[in-house]
């Protein structure tokens, strides 16, 4: 839409729910309903990687404990379901980015500690070839938007694709790892040796991504590297015993 448009019916319309299209008071808000059916991850949760526990199972995730992640800490606003979804899928198919404030909003509480110390935020990169078709990359987005909300500097380019990697659904561990292997690497000017890095993605599934980044950062000389997702998919050993 064109953004003249875009500000005429902004002006005209009141601002609608991040999830749906009830009226809000203030843009960037959910309604009460949807605010009700968001699955905010709440303790308990894995003390490394984010996953939420349906009860106190130790500190560390079955996950962590025998493959410690690159990464030292990731956190998450949502759960993955049903809500969390209508939130962020159209953040990938289409050009609906005013939820990308919102979404940045959610992600502060669960990242305030993250965002505090981290010295650079640094999207999870598509490849150029998705990102042709996508025209935007919405982690790079959200990235921008923490940003602005936050005052941390980002680095939208510091990290690469360096080729096109197939969707890891359904593949095991091994797997995930094998097919994420050398697929980042840095920028020659990314600046992030020595620093803290807050890496921002839309959603963590299994953490590979995440994990292969973490490699590529840490390899390029990162004192530290930590993840904020805006949501996270449970354990699904978890679901299928209906605890997640
Ligand atoms: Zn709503
Ligand atoms: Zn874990």
């Amino acid at each position: 839409m064109k953004p003249l448009l875009r500000w005429v019916l902004d002006s005209l319309l009141p601002p609608s729910c991040l999830a749906c299209d009830t009226p809000v008071e203030k843009e960037g808000q959910f309604c009460l309903g949807c605010f009700k059916a968001a699955n905010f991850i709440t303790a308990p949760f894995c003390r490394i990687c984010g996953v939420p526990m349906p009860y106190v199972m130790g500190e560390e995730c079955e996950g962590c404990a025998t493959h410690k992640p690159a990464f030292t800490q990731a956190r998450a606003a949502l759960r993955y379901d049903e809500t969390a979804k209508r939130l962020i899928l159209p953040l990938k198919y289409a050009d609906h980015t005013e939820a990308v404030k919102g979404l940045a909003e959610l992600m502060r509480r669960p990242g305030e500690a993250l965002l505090q110390t981290a010295n650079l935020l640094v999207p999870v990169p598509l490849h150029p070839t998705r990102l042709r078709a996508r025209r935007f990359n919405q982690a790079a987005l959200l990235a921008i938007a923490l940003a602005r909300l936050t005052g941390r500097p980002v680095a939208v380019d510091a990290l690469q694709r360096t080729r096109p990697t197939q969707p890891l659904e359904g593949f095991g561990a091994a797997r995930r790892r094998e097919e994420l292997e050398g697929a980042f690497a840095l920028s020659l000017d990314s600046g992030i040796s020595g620093k803290r890095v807050l890496l921002i993605d839309d959603v963590m599934t299994s953490g590979a991504t995440a994990n292969a980044c973490a490699t590529a950062l840490l390899a390029g000389g990162a004192a530290r590297v930590d993840v904020l997702t805006a949501a996270r998919v449970s354990d699904p050993r978890f679901e299928q015993l209906g605890l997640a």
